[in-house]
Formats: structure tokens, C-alpha cells, sequence
């Protein structure tokens, strides 16, 4: 299997079909997906207006790879951090699989509006403190969590992909 840059690097690869560097991208994917893969695919193609029709915007693919990149990258960091590691051990710190579905929407049209990074570091910062605080989504604040539910606001499950909905 490859890796989230080696996968990248097919998106960024002007010398491929655009319709192939869409697939490349939902590849990516498979790498780095903290949302979930079919919520994540579904927030990046948003934010970054990503057509079906890629012919209509082919650069489109390489906008939406900063974001999962950037997002991978920093959690990467905080885990690094969080057991003492204050220089990055690698060159390529965002292939990272430690972040896959940390913020897990069962609901692939509903999860944060709010870029990858910033959700992922909320996420991140808040299982750091080893304190999850009753009632309150970890990803968008809300405090008005129900237990074992996606959050109202956000979409995000508190528990990951094995918590029922
Ligand atoms: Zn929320």
C-alpha cells in the first residue's frame, strides 16, 4: 500500500487525467481521515468546491490536498509532543494513521464546517488533556452532548466509528 505523500504526489502530478487525480485524492483518504472517509471526502470537496465533473475545475484536486495535509502534520506534531519528542522524527510527519477517524460523522453530509486543522487540533489538545468533559463535544464545544449520539452541531460521534449512533 502507499502513503499519504506518495499518494499526494499523484494529485499534484499535472501529467495525469484530472479524473484520475480525483481518485487519486479519495486515495488520500485512506491514509488520512478524521472525520471518517466518506464524511471527510464529502467536507473536502465542499470547502474546496471539488465538481463530479472534474474537467471543470482540474486544479481543484490540489486545493483540497493542502487541507488533509496541513491537519496530518499537526496531529502528527501534538503526538510527537505528547511523549516528549520536541523535534519532528521524520521528514514527511504528516503520513501520519495515528488520526483516522478521531472525529468520526456517521453522517457523511453532516460534520464540521470548520478547516481539518482546526478540528483536528481541538480534537487532539482535548485527548491530551486527558479529561473529556461530560456533556460537551470534544470537536465544536457544544455542551449540550447527548451521550452515545453525533453531536447536534457538528455531526461528530463522541467514541469513534463503535459507538452506536
Ligand atoms: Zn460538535
Amino acid at each position: 500500500m502507499t502513503s499519504f505523500p506518495a499518494t499526494a504526489r499523484l494529485v499534484r502530478d499535472e501529467s495525469f487525467d484530472p479524473r484520475v487525480r480525483r481518485v487519486r485524492l479519495r486515495n488520500c483518504l485512506y491514509h488520512f481521515a478524521p472525520f471518517g472517509f466518506h464524511a471527510t471526502w464529502d467536507h473536502l470537496t465542499t470547502a474546496h468546491r471539488v465538481p463530479e465533473r472534474i474537467e471543470a475545475d482540474p486544479a481543484s484536486p490540489v486545493r483540497a490536498l493542502v487541507l488533509p495535509r496541513a491537519a496530518a502534520f499537526a496531529a502528527r506534531r501534538r503526538l510527537q509532543k505528547r511523549v516528549g519528542r520536541r523535534v519532528p522524527a521524520t521528514l514527511h510527519p504528516w503520513d501520519s494513521w495515528g488520526c483516522h477517524a478521531i472525529a468520526y460523522c456517521p453522517d457523511p453530509r453532516k460534520h464540521p464546517v470548520e478547516p481539518l486543522p482546526v478540528v483536528v487540533g481541538r480534537v487532539l489538545d482535548a485527548c491530551a488533556a486527558g479529561v473529556e468533559p461530560a456533556g460537551r463535544c470534544l470537536a465544536c464545544g457544544d455542551d449540550a452532548r447527548r451521550p452515545q449520539r453525533a453531536c447536534r452541531l457538528c455531526g461528530v460521534l463522541p467514541g469513534g466509528r463503535g459507538t452506536p449512533r
